[in-house]
């Protein structure tokens, strides 16, 4: 096992790792631009070094700065968290080159997955449909209004190397294509430094469901089934829940197995997630793999028990998976907002700043994973995500009722959040009864933008939920003779538990 492992990151995911470090009696090294010297994770750490100034270009995303720290720290491992150099091929490179263990994919890996059009080309060779549409960066706005023509309006213009839902434009027509593609190629410069773009059909109200994968040195790949990632505000991801209402177990399979054969043609290890968009009649197509940890991990942690840092560690360390996909079955169901530092009534534009007080919630089914503290100031130079609050229950309405209850619990004051949109969203009938696929927030705030902030008062479908709550909690108490399983707290990778039904009875097993 590592004696110390080095946090290329900062923030929430930052901390998520070195608490798991700490779990496991390993030192943490951690990094920080001269704007985050009093951030929580540089307080958490066992040990922090400074990598310069404010701007990412110049601190988190040099992969210099980072070997450097790697190497006079003495850490034999790297954990790049999401974001940054986490999908950036040089920082394995220069891991390898120097003897460091990443914890993530190889190089190659992440190059045969990572860019969306090289996916593309191993899930078609791999017998995982995609969405129907280029397969390789397209080299000039002629041939790409060619194709769209031929395929048929609307398409989307996609970066090859996107992420954030930057560099995408959706066209409907001829006339729209020009001026979409230079925007969707200088927005992909300025944020990827990479300019190419291809195309896809885009997909009218499609579901964003996506499977998350683990692949050991040794050749296990499991499929730990999937997340629901539906309701987006613009291509980013806002809630996020595990399991689908829609997927059944059929589907659960054939897009598990799909993932794997994605994963294991790619030469795939550690954590990963492939993404799918899914329609009305549950057909699935590829979108794209994430070669790294997701935002949204804590979801398949509380449904699953597991902990998928230890388990990334575990991996990067050379240990065999201890599981097989057939003996992981989801227990109850999870949800999380993302809460950022933001405006909900001046666009969502972000809204950085001193946090002058605040109010943390807590209590049963509830984890909030952050990187902020009181009087801590959030910077304007990175992602303001704040917080991640996560909710776990027995049934969906119950995981609900708890992410409202937090919800309202949750107080900052000196900088905004979108905590209200969450109130709103948690209210909505559309959402309670599951009717959701990736435009239905985009539209819901174009009919009445006024009440982004505000808790939308829905007195009908907040007494329909709670008493769906009643009904669900009473149903578990009765159950709870035949019924048992782990706390909703991760546990720890040497005590991973699975379910296996024996009838209606559900016995734990624990292995070793
Ligand atoms: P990024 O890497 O920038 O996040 P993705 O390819 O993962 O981009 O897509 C992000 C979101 O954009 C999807 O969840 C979906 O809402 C939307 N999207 C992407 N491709 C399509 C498509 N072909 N049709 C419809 N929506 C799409």
């Amino acid at each position: 096992m590592f004696r110390k492992i080095l946090i290329a990151n900062r923030g929430e995911i930052a901390v998520r790792i070195l608490r798991a470090c700490r779990e496991l009696g390993i030192r943490s090294a951690a990094v920080f631009s001269e704007v985050d010297r009093k951030s929580l994770h540089v307080r958490l750490a066992d040990e922090a070094y400074p990598i310069g100034p404010a701007p990412s270009r110049e601190s988190y995303l040099r992969v210099d700065k980072i070997m450097d720290v790697a190497r006079r720290s003495g850490c034999d491992a790297v954990h790049p968290g999401y974001g940054f150099l986490a999908e950036n091929a040089a920082l394995p490179r220069a891991c390898a080159e120097t003897g460091i263990t990443f914890i993530g994919p190889s190089a190659e890996a992440m190059e045969a997955l990572g860019s969306k059009t090289a996916g593309r080309q191993l899930a078609r060779r791999s017998d995982v449909p995609t969405v129907p549409g280029a397969n390789d960066p397209i080299e000039n706005p002629e041939d790409a209004q060619a194709l769209a023509q031929n395929m048929g309006y609307p398409v989307l213009l996609k970066a090859v190397a996107g992420g954030g839902g930057k560099g995408m434009r959706v066209v409907t027509r001829d006339a729209e294509f020009a001026p979409a593609w230079r925007d969707a190629s200088s927005e992909a410069l300025n944020a990827f430094g990479d300019s190419r773009l291809y195309l896809e059909k885009y997909l009218e109200k499609p579901r964003h469901i996506e499977i998350q994968i683990l692949a050991d040195t040794h050749g296990r790949v499991v499929s730990l089934g999937e997340r629901e990632c539906s309701v987006q505000r613009r291509h980013q991801k806002v809630i996020e829940e595990a399991p689908s209402l829609v997927i059944n177990p059929e589907v659960r399979k054939k897009m598990g197995d799909a993932a794997v054969r994605l994963a294991r043609a790619g030469g795939y290890v550690n954590a990963g997630t492939v993404e799918f968009l899914v329609d009305a009649h549950l057909n699935f197509y590829f979108l794209e793999v994430n070669t790294r940890l997701q935002v949204e991990h804590p979801v398949t942690e509380q449904v699953t028990g597991l902990d998928l840092v230890k388990l990334q560690i575990a991996i990067a360390a050379g240990h065999r998976l201890p599981f097989a996909w057939e003996t992981i079955t989801p227990r109850g169901h999870a949800m999380e907002v993302r809460l950022y530092a933001e405006d909900p009534d001046n666009n969502f534009f972000p809204s950085p700043g001193k946090i002058v007080s605040r109010h943390a919630p807590s209590g049963p089914g509830i984890r909030l994973d952050e990187g902020v503290y009181e009087g801590w100031t959030v910077p304007m130079d990175y992602d303001p995500l704040l917080s991640k609050l996560i909710a776990w229950g027995n049934s969906r309405e119950e995981t609900i009722a708890r992410l409202r209850r937090a919800l309202e619990e949750y107080t900052v004051t000196g900088i905004k959040t979108n905590a209200g949109l969450f109130r709103r969203i948690l209210s909505e009938p559309d959402f309670l009864r599951g009717e959701i696929h990736t435009k239905w927030l985009d539209e819901l705030l174009h009919r009445s933008p006024a009440a982004a902030s505000t808790l939308h008062e829905s007195a009908n479908s907040d007494r329909a939920a709670n008493a769906a709550a009643i009904a669900a909690a009473l149903w578990h108490a009765k159950q709870s003779d035949e019924h048992c399983g782990p706390s909703s707290s991760g546990q720890d990778s040497s005590q991973i538990l699975r379910w296996k039904r024996e009838g209606r009875r559900q016995q734990l097993d624990r292995l070793t």
